[in-house]
């Protein structure tokens, strides 16, 4: 719920809308015929999205089964091309068709990509560098002026659209998602854009985004103290800019500082400064066991929930509900089942 007069609208629920690669809801659209089901999109984020799969290479007709493709050429300006039939370029096919995705999935709150695809590859794809000339350090059988192989690492063709049309899309590559920091900070990062999202044509308005700030200012300061500081700057003193240029550097900074891990260090960080928030609405009792409780985190020896529990309990001392609104607080909805990723 919003406060009485509050410009933010309410945190969206869940199920948000997200696009993923075909192949990993374990539909058979790979070269070969077969699916990459990931568990971890079903299952472990069970209740959180509803997908839509998008297959480029189906989509632009090649087909299942189909000659596999590879990236060619210059790592930042790769070619799709066949592997064993170097004419076929399907390149501008699969970019053509990413800027049209990319054009009319503005409710969209994230990509879940499959790694290593020369077209949804979100980065570190094998790029195949033609290079002639002396092979120094290669076999013997590589003579000087033989053709041979480097390999680099690029962007997938249609990825690299997807993501160059909104850099602020939360995206995430299903092999990144095993990782449980990297899972909780690629849902935390859909929750938070499809609330900025919400805010419609509120985002031209500096009171709305100063608000919006106010209630995830702690959640960015657990994910980067750099980028907290610097939109703390930005909006002390607002530029005079127009044209939605300011929300655009408040959005594309938010999202850049969460997409940084948050360490044990830095939640403590963190949850200092929202204790100080309390204050002097605390007693002293109240205080020092969230003090000791912050100080036990940092150590390992306590789990946030328990610190955030006991944060909860003590809001309702705090000045005018100072802390109630904190994202930080809960920074996405708990997972069915009761199993939360903190
Ligand atoms: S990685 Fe992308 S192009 Fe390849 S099968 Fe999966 S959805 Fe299709």
């Amino acid at each position: 719920m919003s406060a009485p007069g509050s410009k933010i609208p309410p945190r969206p629920h869940p199920p948000l809308r997200l696009g993923i690669s075909l192949c990993l809801l374990g539909e058979g659209v790979r070269y070969d015929g077969s699916h990459k089901r990931s568990s971890l999109c079903h299952d472990a984020l069970e209740g959180l999205f509803e997908y839509e799969g998008i297959c480029p290479e189906v989509a632009i007709g090649m087909g299942v089964p189909r000659a596999p493709i590879q990236l060619v050429g210059d790592p930042a300006r790769p070619r799709a091309k066949g592997v064993e039939d170097a004419s076929v370029d399907v390149t501008d096919a699969l970019a053509n068709y990413g800027r049209r995705v990319a054009a009319r999935i503005g409710d969209f709150a994230g990509y879940v990509l499959m790694n290593g695809s020369p077209s949804c590859g979100m980065h570190a794809v094998r790029v195949h560098v033609a290079v002639r000339g002396p092979a120094v350090g290669r076999p013997a059988e590589r003579r000087p002026g033989a053709r041979h192989d480097r390999v680099g690492e690029g962007s997938g063709i249609y990825a690299r659209e997807i993501m160059a049309a909104d850099p602020c899309l939360p995206v995430v590559e299903s092999v990144r998602l095993e990782d449980a920091v990297v899972r909780e900070s690629f849902v935390t990062r859909t929750f938070a854009y499809a609330h900025w999202k919400l805010l419609g044509p509120q985002r031209e308005s500096v009171g709305a985004i100063l608000e919006f700030h106010s209630r995830y200012k702690y959640l960015l300061l657990a994910h980067s103290a750099a980028e907290y500081r610097r939109l703390g700057r930005l909006l002390a003193n607002p530029p005079a800019v127009g044209d939605g240029e300011l929300a655009s550097r408040y959005i594309h900074g938010l999202m850049s500082g969460l997409s940084r891990a948050a360490t044990r260090d830095s939640h403590a960080d963190a949850l200092v400064h929202l204790v100080r928030s309390l204050e002097p609405g605390l007693n002293s009792a109240s205080r020092r066991e969230l003090t000791e409780a912050i100080e036990a985190h940092a150590r390992g020896e306590v789990p946030r929930a328990a610190v955030l529990t006991l944060l909860a309990r003590h809001q309702g001392s705090g000045p005018n509900g100072l802390v109630s609104g904190q994202v930080y607080l809960e920074p996405h909805p708990t997972l069915p089942h009761g199993r939360n990723m903190l």
